[in-house]
């Protein structure tokens, strides 16, 4: 599977194979971005690249030979792998990799080493292989993979070469579900919006299940009716939604509802939203409210999604976001 088979992400693959074409690989690689955006699968095409046995002068890996193939049922002698042993990367491991990359590649060009969640590496852990990193051993390639570089020592960020890796595009998603698993557009169209651009969440998610949980939060919220229900419902609303399991997953379809209900307002192409399913919901809450108001609503839910991340209270603030959609819905419209 060499680079052109990731999907997406054309920024880290380019600069990936111009080092190999060159032949100027950095001794050490940071991938940093969200979880499950394709950071590992690329790690591991550049391990192929970097120890395939035809010779790479396109800057990819041919995905065939025997070398490709072990990379990628994780039996090559030369690239191994990194993993939290419990919550956390320890130093014996780190260890182990410093005592293996003494010794040159048994079969292939580079010594890999693939560090997935580095961030998880426990003070000691980071300390040795800073020293690693320091005075890289010939011959060998460290990968440290990351959804949270911030907790990486920034000594260690500063010795790596750092790649970000952006979320996909919803189309790009959306595609790739349909092709991959055969899913209708509908289908594949809101498991890509809920997957947030992340191709390997997208896989694990099941449609059904995903509808219903945006189904149960819309009709908390009485969103789909346009909170008609007054200010009652909005309070009790709030509550359900800020005590439950996440109130970040809340968030998240309310944003998809809104956007979806701005683009039908502006656009008039349905095959454009996410909720495509609940179209004439959409369609209804639309007559209801003012695109400057959606706007707005859709800046205040993200303000909000920030401070949850700093732990304010959760229930005080999605009263006064649920009281501003239930005003938002409520006014009267003028022609
Ligand atoms: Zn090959």
């Amino acid at each position: 599977m060499p680079f052109e088979a990731i999907i997406g992400h054309d920024r880290p693959k380019q600069i990936l194979k111009a080092a190999l074409r060159k032949e100027q690989l950095a001794h050490a690689y940071l991938f940093f971005g969200d979880a499950g955006i394709g950071k590992l699968l690329t790690a591991k095409m550049l391990a192929q690249a970097v120890n395939c046995e035809e010779p790479v002068k396109s800057g990819d890996a041919c995905g065939q030979c025997w070398a490709c193939k072990q990379v990628e049922n994780a039996v090559h002698p030369d690239v191994f792998y990194i993993t939290p042993d419990g919550e956390q990367i320890k130093i014996t491991q780190i260890r182990e990799m410093q005592d293996y990359l003494v010794y040159r590649p048994l079969i292939g060009h580079y010594k890999i080493y693939i560090v997935d969640d580095a961030d998880r590496m426990n003070l000691s852990a980071a300390n040795s292989l800073l020293k690693t990193l320091e005075e890289p051993p010939g011959r060998s390639l460290i990968l440290l993979i990351s959804s949270r570089p911030r907790h990486l020592l920034p000594t260690i960020r500063s010795r790596c070469q750092g790649l970000r890796f952006a979320p996909l595009s919803l189309q790009e998603v959306q595609e790739e579900v349909e092709r991959r698993q055969q899913r209708s557009a509908t289908e594949a169209r809101i498991v890509a919006g809920f997957s947030q651009g992340r191709l390997g969440v997208a896989f694990e998610i099941d449609p059904d299940g995903v509808r219903e949980e945006r189904d149960r939060i819309v009709n908390t919220i009485g969103i789909d009716s346009a909170m008609q229900g007054g200010i009652l419902q909005v309070f009790s609303a709030s509550e359900a939604l800020a005590k439950g399991e996440s109130p970040t997953t809340a968030l998240t379809w309310l944003t998809h509802w809104l956007r979806d209900i701005l683009i039908l307002q502006i656009s008039s192409k349905p095959e454009r939203l996410m909720n495509r399913d609940r179209l004439v919901d959409i369609a209804q809450a639309g007559e209801r409210c003012r695109p400057e108001a959606i706007i707005g609503l859709l800046e205040g839910i993200e303000a909000m999604r920030q401070s949850l991340q700093r732990n304010l209270n959760a229930q005080l603030q999605m009263d006064v976001l649920l009281l501003k959609i239930h005003d938002a819905f409520e006014a009267p419209l003028t022609p």
